[in-house]
């Protein structure tokens, strides 16, 4: 573990995850008044590029008709003909308008007393084309701005693009100087989930308790290049992990992340650190849970088997809790199984959930039909295990 090339930067941070959030944070989860949303962004248009909104978006418009669109329909009192492009131009609108600053904001202010929320930073720029405002560590930079304004609700992770020739400043500035609690993986965006570079951190994830949120979903977004080469582990015939190398072109849309996303990529990193804490975010995504008929070919049942394997496998709820196919399995077999009563944590995935409908009415319809009970389990209890705060809360978990 010495020879490991992150390992000067973990000696640094403490063991316990405890001790790598800030104090307001500990005094507010020692009054047991407080809840989590375990997926959320908040970065806006000046750390996006421009070709985002199109892989977004399944419209054949551009943002300035999408623009156009909105101003349009604030006009109308009856919008239920064209939802769907409401939505996305009230998303953009969103993510165009407002300063991060703002943002974060609007989702304190619209959001339960005392949430806790992770705030994920992603590094657009490195994958997707078009230019940016601003760069990736100034995006790390500005968020731990704002959460060092409100150090008690936000708890700020960071992706780890293994394709960026800065990773491992972007690493260590993102630890050391602004003090982030846990990495996101997001393979669609151009890379393996089992990259060199990422089994090299994940092995001292695993020993220093600090959490991984995956990208798990078959829709959304992917990077712009074609030609791919890829250079990551596999389990080989013989049940081990292999380094392997490949050249990869990818020519239609759902190739990145049917390639990329897929939770079997997984195994190897599993298997590797069997104690690492990550969290399958979307649960297979909404294509998973569209109210097809469920095959074994389903994403969500793969996340299942880890989490039968896996101790510290968990899953959650973010973007995929608008859907009422979703709301139904959770209803009816959180607390008739036992795992899944353990190990689902809720999240939003707010802004992003913006293309669906309303934040505050897509999050209240999800709590007032899932009942209190439920939300407890999901948006405290195993939030905590999740990031290691057990001993924060004298709770029996
Ligand atoms: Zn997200």
């Amino acid at each position: 573990m010495a020879q490991n090339p992150y390992f000067k930067i973990f000696q640094q941070l403490p063991k316990d995850p405890v001790e790598r959030i800030p104090e307001a944070m500990r005094l507010l989860i020692q009054s047991k008044e407080f809840r989590f949303d375990i997926h959320t962004h908040i970065f806006n248009r000046d750390y996006i590029p421009n070709k985002f909104f199109e892989i977004r978006i399944p419209y054949l418009v551009n943002t300035d008709f999408l623009e156009y669109v909105d101003d349009i329909f604030t006009e109308l009192d009856d919008v239920s003909e064209g939802e769907d492009l409401l939505n996305y131009a009230l998303f953009i609108e969103f993510a165009t308008k407002h300063s991060m600053e703002n943002i974060a904001q609007y989702l304190i202010n619209n959001s339960p007393r005392n949430t806790i929320f992770v705030v994920i930073a992603l590094d657009l720029f490195q994958s997707i084309e078009g230019k940016v405002k601003k760069d990736y560590i100034q995006q790390l930079e500005d968020t731990a701005k704002i959460r060092d304004k409100y150090p008690d609700l936000i708890l700020p992770f960071f992706e780890v693009n293994p394709t960026n020739p800065d990773i491992d400043q972007i690493i260590e500035k993102a630890f050391l100087e602004y003090g982030f609690f846990g990495i996101k993986v997001y393979p669609s965006l151009g890379y393996m989930p089992s990259h060199p570079r990422l089994m090299q951190l994940y092995e001292l994830c695993e020993e220093w308790n600090v959490p991984i949120i995956i990208h798990s979903a078959t829709h959304n977004l992917h990077t712009t290049r074609n030609f791919i080469p890829l250079e990551y582990y596999a389990i080989d015939e013989r049940g081990r992990p292999a380094f392997r190398t490949q050249k990869k072109m990818f020519l239609f849309r759902n190739q990145y992340v049917n390639f990329f996303n897929r939770p079997q990529n997984w195994e190897v990193v599993l298997k590797s650190f069997p104690r690492l804490r990550v969290n399958f975010s979307h649960l297979g995504g909404d294509d998973d849970w569209d109210g097809r008929p469920r095959t074994d070919r389903n994403w969500s049942f793969r996340i299942f088997d880890f989490m039968e394997r896996y101790d510290n496998v968990f899953a959650d709820t973010a973007y995929t809790f608008h859907l009422d196919t979703f709301l139904e399995l959770l209803t009816t077999n959180l607390f008739r199984n036992k795992l899944l009563g353990e190990r689902i944590l809720f999240g939003t995935d707010f802004y992003m959930i913006m293309e669906k409908g309303k934040y505050k009415n897509l999050r209240s319809r999800f709590a007032l039909n899932i009942g209190s009970e439920v939300m407890e389990a999901i948006s405290v209890k195993n939030p905590i295990r999740f990031l290691g705060l057990e001993s924060l809360t004298g709770m029996k978990l």
